[in-house]
């Protein structure tokens, strides 16, 4: 199976500049604000749904210390990582080698020490790949430039100077290629893989990365990262709640599908899909959070494509869009009504699954069950009802 869009994370470095006392781990591996670096620069790749899979390269050695700081981290997007080389160059190659088997289209090159980067500029750069081969995040240089020679100062004319930073971002195939030839021809001489880029004459797009996207490189750094990484959590603070309200009429059958999970009772639940009433509740609360219509507008029961499919597909969807939109889901609570099947032993699985479908914590899921004291259609056990409320926080519009 081909896959679109490959993140190569190079974290190979020993990262001695930013070495102190209190911080003895190589940079991408300090803790800031509770995880290591690292650990934010993959979530912030996880963050957009356009990333499919992510391969870190880590320096030989440093295997466990990896493992540990990306152990809460649950995605299959994460591939298991891989040792490089000696030189930043060598370790991209090993990183290309290996996600060549899962044929990309295109790559994005990062490095693990940029835990920063916005996700309006990941987001450019996912759009841009679409039109060209080769797209660069860089900054101009805003400081005045000065080259010491022996005894002289020189200003150096600082127009269309760039820094360039990371992602760099190529068709696959490409740098694959270009890096394939530096290592015939012995060309060990690259510091990024633009550099390759340009040695093949290849057209290259800037992406302005503004001076946040910066490189954790002396030990003041992890102050500011964590300013900016703080800030940016905050800023999550357009606060919006969702109702959803669904229900499913029982059938005859041998087990209904509950928030995922499937529970033996004497009758079914009918319905196009699974029926699965829970989860299309909490899906049409997340959608109402967002303000982006109802299950049914995505996934019209008149199409014969979704007859019969597993409803995480139709939340997996809402999660998705709550992502596009920089957002996080806080808290889902869930309410079923009916007199049959019981729930309260089936709870902890529904919370489980709902966590893995949301990719959320299971201490920010509710899951509760009622009757209705035998009133009312739920009452007369003719079929299940389901409210649930999402909130969410979206980036605050500036
Ligand atoms: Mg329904």
């Amino acid at each position: 199976m081909s896959i679109r869009n490959a993140v190569l994370i190079v974290a190979g470095g020993q990262g001695l500049r930013a070495r102190t006392d209190v911080h003895s781990n190589p940079k991408q591996y300090v803790q800031v604000l509770g995880n290591a670096v690292i650990w934010h620069t993959i979530k912030l790749f996880l963050a957009s749904s356009k990333t499919d899979v992510i391969l870190v390269v880590v320096a030989d050695g440093h295997e466990n210390i990896y493992n540990q700081a990306v152990l809460g981290i649950n995605d299959k997007r994460l591939m298991a990582a891989i040792i490089g080389g000696n030189s930043r160059q060598q370790s991209v190659f090993a990183g290309l080698t290996a996600l060549s088997a899962t044929n990309p289209d295109c790559v994005l090159i990062h490095d693990a020490a940029r835990p920063c980067l916005a996700q309006r500029s990941l987001a450019e750069v996912y759009a841009s790949l679409s039109t060209h081969k080769a797209v660069l995040v860089g900054t101009p240089v805003a400081d005045t430039l000065k080259k010491l020679g022996t005894g002289s100062l020189e200003t150096i004319d600082r127009t269309n100077i760039w820094n360039a930073q990371t992602p760099q971002a190529f068709d696959f195939n490409l740098i694959f290629d270009v890096h394939r030839k530096a290592v015939l021809e012995n060309n060990t001489s690259f510091t990024d893989d633009c550099g390759l880029a340009e040695w093949a004459g290849q057209n290259i797009t800037m992406i302005d990365g503004g001076t946040g996207n910066f490189k954790i490189t002396n030990p003041d750094d992890f102050e500011l990262a964590e300013c900016i990484l703080k800030g940016r959590s905050i800023m999550l603070n357009d606060t919006r709640v969702g109702t959803g309200y669904d229900v499913h009429a029982f059938e005859p059958g041998d087990l209904v599908i509950l928030g995922g999970v499937s529970i033996p009772h004497n009758k079914k639940l009918k319905g196009h899909s699974d029926a699965d009433v829970a989860l299309h509740a909490i899906t049409d609360a997340m959608l109402g959070a967002l303000a982006d219509g109802d299950i049914g507008t995505h996934f019209p029961p008149s199409d014969p494509q979704w007859k019969g499919v597993s409803s995480d597909r139709f939340l997996i969807d809402a999660v998705r869009r709550v992502q596009d939109k920089g957002g996080k889901i806080r808290h889902i609570d869930l309410t079923i009504v009916c007199e049959e099947p019981k729930i309260g032993a089936h709870r902890p699985a529904m919370k489980k699954s709902i966590a893995t479908i949301c990719n959320l914590e299971e201490d920010r899921i509710s899951v509760k069950a009622t009757t209705s004291e035998r009133l009312g259609f739920t009452g007369r056990r003719e079929g299940i009802a389901a409210l649930a409320t999402v909130t969410l926080g979206l980036p605050e519009e500036i």
